[in-house]
């Protein structure tokens, strides 16, 4: 009876912590107390007895399925090849341990949850499983991962989902061939865990069932030891650590804690069932085969976030446990590329496309073979496109628009070198690529970059006018327009063309403003756009990054603009500690 009352401010609670997570994924403050509160009535609630008739495997497995279908879980075939791949490995994994079950009848499947901010697993009665993505990115080892699935697997095998369902029913008083009546709340009585006692049985029985299939019982103390790092001791302390573990979202995290008994117990717990069980823990754990995937996640957001150096050793490590994973040899050329390391940019891209990369960026290899290989680089870049569309890689035909695009890099590096037939090689690919508008401003436009940056405006500013012509505003031909104009000395012109696509890149288009107002000697306008540039994207203040991208002419405004934000930026530092001081 009691329960009743617990029922509205048990679903409240939910409605809360749903809205914080999605609402704001770092909030500082969060509310956590009425939350605990809210577990703990709930747990105190399932500690009433109440006579529940026992529920049939069949009968389990029939609910379990009504209640997936109406939650929608996420299908274990998917088209992204990173969550196919995970949901593989989860199952390969969960299939190993379920093979020790008591309730043999029940068939267990595995999914992931594809969202970083579900940093939790949770069962369905009937065998459900399901693993959310945040969780995953906390996770280092296979070992670590089986006690997680071990402990989900107990919540069923050992009848706790069942029985908490049977409580939310009874206390509805419907039947359970209505379960899946009660919609998504039904899913969230199993997301906010169980009483401690079956906690703890689910810790140690799970961790049990893990050793049966052979993993290391050091796994679950070690993960364990990571959320005793994690839980905050209070509320105040919430962001410190959060960096170090792949920067999962506060919030995300204070759901875990609050739906599971405190870490430290836990482990306690779990030391002692392997000493008492005598369960071999020196074994060293198995790496996580999927692990790579979160590794070049964060390697992704770092690199956005310009933490350069922290993105490529992540990205190196992904490359380390998986030297065939394609995108993080991409992700890897990508940090590369904006950390102003040409040259690492040139290695990680090939070997991307060597291992089977698609969707080849050609004008993108091509600058950085230029940039750091002026003498081999042209014979790389053929090699490459050999091989790529000589039919002995993929065996797609030769002659496709990215088959010319390679031509038109090819033609572009052959220019930059002073090769006289290089524009006459360059009108060819134009007069044989067909006369789509598309394909033909495309290849206008990354011909242009080429004869940019070798100097020659001139014949930039013809090509860039005729892509224009030929379809106007398409993406970047007026920002690139704009870079040629200002060098020609031509800033009203430029100025215009600046502010047309609302499109493009804002960050590029803030610096193009800085160095215009710099040529015009607005020094302190050209200051101030020049740090909004900086604030949108911090590849604006990589000294090589600039000089790879844009003319020796630009690169030398850029130059003194990058010097004049440090000098700033040191200057405000400075001044912060000074009033520090003075406090
Ligand atoms: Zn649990």
């Amino acid at each position: 009876m009691r329960r009743w009352v617990f029922l509205p401010l048990f679903l409240a609670g939910c409605a809360a912590l749903y809205i914080l997570q999605r609402s704001n994924a770092s909030a500082p403050i969060t509310p956590r107390p009425l939350l605990y509160i809210v577990a703990d009535t709930q747990r105190e609630a399932e500690r009433i007895p109440l006579a529940l008739t026992r529920v049939s495997d069949q009968e389990e497995i029939k609910v379990g399925q009504k209640i997936a279908m109406d939650y929608g879980l996420p299908s274990q075939h998917s088209d992204n090849p990173d969550v196919a791949r995970i949901s593989a490995y989860l199952n390969s994994v969960g299939d190993k341990i379920a093979e020790h079950v008591q309730r043999k009848a029940i068939p267990y499947h595995f999914y992931v949850q594809d969202d970083r901010n579900l940093v939790n697993a949770f069962a369905l009665p009937g065998g459900h499983i399901v693993v959310g993505r945040g969780l995953l990115e906390l996770i280092e080892s296979e070992d670590e991962l089986a006690a997680v699935l071990g402990h989900e697997i107990t919540h069923v095998d050992n009848r706790h989902a069942i029985g908490s369902l049977q409580y939310e029913l009874a206390s509805r008083k419907i039947g359970l061939g209505e379960a899946y009546q009660i919609g998504r709340p039904a899913v969230e009585v199993f997301e906010a865990g169980y009483t401690k006692d079956q906690e703890l049985e689910a810790d140690r029985v799970g961790l049990g069932l893990a050793v049966a299939a052979g993993y290391s019982p050091a796994g679950a103390v070690a993960l364990l030891r990571r959320f005793q790092q994690l839980e905050p001791a209070d509320t105040q302390r919430a962001a410190s650590p959060i960096e170090e573990f792949a920067e999962v979202p506060f919030s995300a995290l204070a759901e875990y804690f609050r739906s599971h008994p405190p870490a430290s117990e836990r482990r306690a717990a779990l030391e002692g069932e392997i000493s008492a069980r005598g369960w071999d823990s020196s074994r060293p754990l198995r790496p996580l085969g999927i692990r790579m995937i979160f590794l070049s996640d964060a390697g992704e957001r770092l690199n956005r976030a310009g933490n350069f150096q922290t993105s490529i050793e992540r990205f190196k490590e992904a490359l380390t446990l998986d030297p065939t994973y394609v995108r993080a040899w991409r992700g890897l050329a990508a940090v590369s590329w904006r950390s102003g390391d040409a040259r690492e940019t040139a290695r990680a891209e090939e070997e991307a496309i060597r291992r089977g990369a698609v969707g080849l960026d050609w004008p993108f290899l091509a600058r950085a073979l230029a940039a750091s290989d002026p003498k081999n680089g042209l014979s790389r870049l053929t090699a490459l496109e050999e091989g790529a569309y000589g039919n002995t890689v993929y065996g797609v035909p030769a002659v496709n628009d990215s088959f010319r695009s390679a031509k038109v890099n090819q033609a572009g590096f052959e220019f930059l070198q002073g090769n006289k037939n290089a524009l006459a090689d360059f009108q060819a690919i134009l007069r044989d690529a067909p006369q789509t508008p598309s394909i033909q401003a495309a290849a206008l436009y990354v011909m242009a970059w080429w004869t940019y940056r070798a100097g020659k405006l001139d014949v930039a500013e013809k090509e860039l006018q005729n892509a224009h012509q030929i379809l106007p505003g398409y993406g970047g031909v007026d920002l690139q327009l704009a870079w040629v104009l200002t060098d020609l000395g031509r800033q009203a012109d430029a100025e215009t063309l600046v502010d047309s696509p609302k499109q493009i890149d804002r960050a590029e288009r803030q610096a193009l403003q800085a160095v215009l107002k710099w040529r015009t000697e607005d020094r302190q306008g050209a200051a101030l756009q020049f740090e909004a540039a900086a604030r949108t994207d911090p590849v604006w203040m990589v000294p090589g990054y600039v000089e790879n991208n844009y003319s020796n002419a630009a690169a030398s405004v850029i130059k003194q603009l990058q010097a004049g934000e440090s000098a700033r930026r040191l200057k405000e530092m400075q001044e912060r500690r000074r009033r520090l001081v003075q406090r």
